[in-house]
């Protein structure tokens, strides 16, 4: 099983090729984003290639793409009450380092991810991934990436 820094082949939408990607991080076990090693570009997990598209006037004007549903997932999520004791209990003199994939963090530190917003480091998993609590939920992160 890969882990959050490690490289997986998946699909890149820019280059348009299966290449090499560094996993930025998970959900729930699941490799969710990834960071592109050719073109730098970080975007979903796909494991392989979309049905090519003969050209982009083939879509339907005004047609709207469902979004997949989110699989309900019916463990208990104590996140949220968590991160609200954690941000109540914060000193104001605590820094919150902006996340950066090229960064290195450790246990207490306060982050903020531009998706994610605010999150508590809660433990180091290894030298390049982090369990952050956010608002909603801990994440697995990436950290000390420094090859792409
Ligand atoms: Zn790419």
């Amino acid at each position: 099983m890969a882990s959050v820094g490690d490289n997986i082949d998946a699909y890149c939408l820019k280059c348009k090729l299966i290449l090499s990607h560094v996993i930025m991080y998970k959900v729930d076990g699941v490799v969710n984003r990834v960071k592109c090693k050719t073109c730098g570009a970080e975007h979903k997990y796909r494991g392989t290639m979309p049905a090519i598209k003969k050209t982009a006037a083939v879509r339907t004007p005004g047609a709207i793409r469902a979004k997949k549903p989110v699989a309900a997932k019916v463990t208990v999520n104590d996140a949220p009450l968590k991160w609200a004791l954690k941000s109540r209990d914060m000193a104001p003199s605590k820094p919150i380092k902006n996340y950066s994939i090229k960064e290195t963090y450790k246990v207490n530190d306060v982050i903020n991810h531009p998706v994610f917003g605010v999150g508590f480091v809660e433990k180091t998993i290894w030298d390049k991934s982090i369990s952050v609590l956010f608002n909603d939920s801990v994440r697995l992160m990436a950290m000390n990436i420094n090859e792409c």
